[in-house]
């Protein structure tokens, strides 16, 4: 991602971190050291996914043709059902997924949190510490309900006072600032037509209080902007904007519809994106507008998205679809390979903060990467790599290190049981679903 491409080369590890690389020629050699043999591969930094609701795994497939806002009233009484079980088994199952296609650190919005069902944050937290990947969960929240022109209704919202105490506590309680750290904490109320103003800057306050990033969604749809107007007057990024939501430590999810202005802010606070192509595209939201946002120099990275808005997309998978709707929208200069690869990587590690430690394979920066095999037989006609990776559908997965461990081994996850991580998912399912029926 930084410096020129490597033909043939090699990467040493010490530790959780990159010690040094470079063209196999002038490979030191390191007797008594675990030797990986790459050769057929493409070595990438690990994916980054900067939007996810892990939860959402458990309601795949429903509401299969509506919009936003119909799909999410048609789920909310379905989500009031779940517990800390559900969570962690479509957490597990979740993030195996996306281990699977690369990714070495993911974040996740969990904003649903009904009364007595259990610890739901640490649900997903413990689910990301088994399998070994680094992990942002965003302490979501919702505190506008129908009964106060919200969207959700009222019995999945929460108060702002227990929603600010409990916030506070789930950072104090998991989020780990150091360079290596496996979990930080951010500070996420959901999006315009579910949270309040005052909740908005109350969690604005005290992420900065407590030096931790800022998520929410936003600009998803235009039904959201139409929202937005009549209840504020106002289009969603003047609203965040008079709610001191722009700025270096937030990243919104979507921003798919940003005026030529709105480009130009995010460009001019540091303000970066999610962009999540698959969802946009099932709910029939918009393509987002990423190609114009690199070239105004506002940053862009990727998002899967919830499963139940983008089933089973992958990492991997979203850098190809983010190619081809810019492509489609822009023609075939939009976006290349590499920048596609750019956004699922270091994009994504700027939205988080991480640009230092993640994103690219550096000596320094923490040695999370895939080993990609590109000489299979259905690979091996192209012969730029960086295309097989990223024009095609995912090649095989030879090998994912986070922190110089390894999580995934030929295609199958190592440090949990391959086949169990993905059951827990299905069950996870059955039994929200049991538990949504019995409500
Ligand atoms: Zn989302």
């Amino acid at each position: 991602m930084i410096g020129p491409e490597i033909e043939s080369g090699y990467i040493r590890i010490e530790g959780d971190r990159i010690a040094e690389l470079g063209p196999m020629a002038q490979s030191p050699g390191a007797p008594g050291t675990t030797r990986i043999d790459a050769t057929g591969c493409l070595a990438t930094p690990g994916l980054v996914n900067t939007h996810h609701h892990l939860y959402q795994w458990a309601t795949q497939g429903l509401a299969q043709d509506a919009t936003l806002f119909e799909w999410l009233v048609a789920l909310y009484e379905v989500w009031a059902a779940m517990d800390a079980e559900v969570v962690k088994g479509a957490a597990s199952a979740g993030l195996g997924h996306l281990a699977l296609s690369g990714c070495t650190t993911s974040s996740d919005h969990h904003y649903i949190f009904p009364k007595g069902r259990g610890d739901l944050f640490a649900a997903e937290i413990e689910a990301a510490r088994e399998l070994g990947l680094r992990f942002h969960p965003a302490r979501g929240s919702m505190d506008r309900g129908q009964s106060a022109g919200g969207l959700p209704p009222d019995v999945v919202v929460e108060e702002l006072d227990e929603i600010l105490a409990a916030t506070a506590e789930a950072v104090d309680t998991y989020h780990d600032p150091s360079f290596s750290s496996m979990l930080r904490v951010a500070v996420a109320p959901c999006s315009p037509f579910s949270v309040s103003a005052d909740l908005m800057t109350e969690a604005a306050r005290l992420a900065r209080d407590k030096g931790v990033r800022l998520h929410t969604h936003l600009a998803e749809t235009l039904d959201e902007q139409e929202h937005c107007l009549e209840q504020f007057g106002m289009r969603p990024v003047d609203y965040m904007d008079k709610l001191g939501w722009l700025g270096q430590d937030v990243w919104f999810a979507h921003a798919v519809h940003l005026s030529d202005g709105d480009i130009a802010r995010f460009a001019a606070t540091g303000t970066g994106s999610a962009h999540c192509p698959s969802s946009n595209g099932r709910l029939g939201a918009g393509i987002a507008r990423v190609s114009e946002m690199l070239r105004r120099g506002a940053n862009v990275g990727l998002g899967v998205d919830g499963s139940a808005s983008s089933e089973l997309t992958t990492m991997a998978g979203e850098m190809r679809q983010a190619l081809l709707f810019q492509r489609a929208r822009y023609g075939p200069k939009a976006l290349s390979a590499r920048q596609a690869l750019e956004l699922a990587t270091l994009g994504g590690a700027r939205n988080l903060g991480r640009q230092d430690e993640l994103g690219s394979l550096e000596p320094g920066k923490l040695a999370d990467l895939a080993l990609w095999r590109v000489d299979g037989p259905f690979t091996a006609a192209v012969d730029d790599p960086v295309c097989a990776l990223v024009f095609g559908p995912q090649p095989p997965l030879a090998r994912l290190l986070v922190g110089g461990r390894t999580v995934v081994e030929d295609g199958e996850l190592r440090t949990v049981a391959h086949d169990a991580t993905g059951r827990a998912g299905a069950e996870a399912h059955r039994r929200l679903m049991r538990l949504a029926a019995a409500r």
